[in-house]
């Protein structure tokens, strides 16, 4: 039993893939209205965060060659990349999904660019969305 209060999955943020984010920011910041957030670089990308209510987007750019946001927008061009969602068990949401046979990326979780634990599952187990689960 855990005394942490349950607060239910839901979309922490959305990763989009962009080329530069000089040159899309302005959309999501002064037509959108979405106020930045900053975020440290992570996996070979800068990141530009927004906030859109209790959920983010991030903006993506490859900072590396070779990443796999540089990987990503070679193969595909830029979009969303992967979606997301706070889980309050990760652990036992990555066991749920081993269980049903979800392919993992991340067999354990490790620390994402907020410092929190994540784990990615593979686009061919989620109906071709690459999935982030985070902890809160
Ligand atoms: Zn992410």
């Amino acid at each position: 039993m855990t005394t942490t209060a349950r607060r239910g999955t839901r979309i922490a943020h959305l990763g989009v893939a962009v080329r530069a984010i000089p040159d899309v920011l302005p959309f999501y910041r002064d037509v959108l209205g979405l106020s930045t957030v900053p975020l440290d670089d992570a996996d070979g990308a800068r990141i530009a965060g927004l906030a859109a209510g209790d959920s983010l987007v991030e903006l993506l750019e490859p900072a590396v060659a070779y990443s796999p946001i540089a990987k990503f927008i070679d193969r595909k061009g830029p979009g969303i990349h992967h979606i997301c969602f706070n889980v309050d068990d990760l652990d036992a949401t990555l066991a749920k999904a081993k269980a049903a046979g979800v392919v993992l990326i991340d067999d354990v979780p490790r620390v994402g660019a907020e410092g929190k634990r994540i784990a990615f599952l593979h686009p061919k187990s989620t109906g071709g969305v690459l999935i982030e689960l985070s902890e809160y």
